[in-house]
């Protein structure tokens, strides 16, 4: 008996290591160790997905940090329920990465504009800080010192995508990410809030 609480106990401080290395805090997505990993023994056929949110810097600045965060929670919750076998991850800041393992873009495209769309059509609901008073005493003049008078309002934010898929032009997985990485700033660059594939 002693030795299989062992085990367990063993089992659940690795669970807890790997977690620890390899899940984003945030997010609760799988971070850049495991796309690391993943990419490693991808084989001859997949497609990387690079996703960034849009114009997220001036949604701190007039919202807060702390909103910003919801922002990212919301948006990882929608890639990471991506269908068509696709894997999500938290690349880094405000960009995340989706791996389709033995797949062509063709295939992974309508999951991947189905979670622009999804989070293009959430209503964020946020605290409206756009115009706040500088001193809490301005505040509670202009509020006439109303107790929980703070307005709400809803926004929606937008991500843009590039999609790459492996081929005789993209080899190693590092062509791919960059290939992937350049529809991207095409996709901004056409206006954000849209899809491009690499054409490499
Ligand atoms: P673009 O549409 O071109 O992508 O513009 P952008 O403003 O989204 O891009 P930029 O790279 O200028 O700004 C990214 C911002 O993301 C800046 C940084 O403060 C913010 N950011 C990165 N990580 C986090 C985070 O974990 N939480 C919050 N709230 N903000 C973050
Ligand atoms: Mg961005
Ligand atoms: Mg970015």
């Amino acid at each position: 008996m002693f030795s299989g609480c062992g085990i367990s106990l063993i089992t659940s401080l690795l669970n807890n290591s790997y977690s620890m290395a390899f899940q984003d805090e945030l997010t609760g997505l799988l971070g850049r160790r495991a796309l690391n990993d993943r990419m490693k023994g991808l084989g001859r056929q997949y497609v990387i997905a690079m996703i960034d949110v849009d114009h997220f810097k001036k949604f701190n600045d007039t919202y807060g940090h702390d909103t910003g965060d919801d922002v990212l929670k919301m948006v990882s919750k929608k890639i990471g329920d991506v269908g068509g076998g696709g894997i999500a991850y938290r690349y880094g800041g405000e960009e995340f990465c989706v791996l389709f393992p033995g797949k062509i873009a063709d295939d992974c495209i309508p999951f991947l504009e189905l979670i622009r769309k999804r989070v293009e059509n959430h209503k964020m609901i946020v605290k409206n800080v756009k115009h706040r008073p500088k001193s809490a005493e301005t505040g509670h003049k202009r509020r006439g010192r109303r107790a929980g008078s703070c307005t709400e309002i809803t926004v929606s934010v937008t991500i843009s995508i590039g999609v790459a898929e492996r081929n005789e032009n993209l080899n190693r997985t590092d062509e791919v990410l960059k290939a992937a990485d350049s529809a991207l700033y095409i996709a901004k660059h056409d206006g954000r809030s849209c899809l491009r594939i690499s054409e490499a």
